[in-house]
């Protein structure tokens, strides 16, 4: 079993269990994945957190460090993209799209994409970087 972290495209976050990411993939494909809150079936994955995996608590201070400096430096991160940038939510590929072809004005923008506008955009030849999103305001 595997857990994936999903968004609908109202911006609800919810967690579900799958068989495997094929049982995943091959239903959200057939959209029988609804979303809890709205019940939305434009279901993707959200953008990935680090999981840090717990082996019974067996984690050595070393371990605990890396993780929580990582941690910092996807705060960090986040934080210097949300001062420097325009958050435009699931609109990103359209939007990104218009930057690229100059039908607006280019800025930088954040936001979601899902896996198949991610790689459109990348076969389009628009530049942008997929980073792995932590939670804001812990610390
Ligand atoms: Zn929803």
């Amino acid at each position: 079993m595997i857990l994936f972290d999903l968004r609908c495209q109202a911006g609800h976050s919810f967690e579900a269990w799958f068989r495997d990411n094929a049982t995943y993939e091959a239903q959200a494909n057939a959209g029988d994945i609804a979303c809890p809150a709205c019940g939305d079936r434009h279901v993707g994955k959200a953008p990935m957190a680090p999981r840090i995996a717990r082996s019974r608590g067996r984690a050595s201070a070393e371990e605990t460090k890396q993780a929580a400096e990582l941690y910092r430096k996807l705060s960090d991160l986040r934080a210097q993209v949300e001062a420097n940038s325009d958050y435009v939510g699931p609109r990103f590929a359209e939007e990104a799209r218009r930057i690229h072809y100059g039908e607006t004005e280019a800025r930088n923008i954040h936001g979601e994409a899902t896996d198949s506008e991610a790689s459109e955009l990348k076969d389009e030849g628009v530049k942008f970087a997929r980073i792995p999103w932590v939670p804001r305001g812990e610390n």
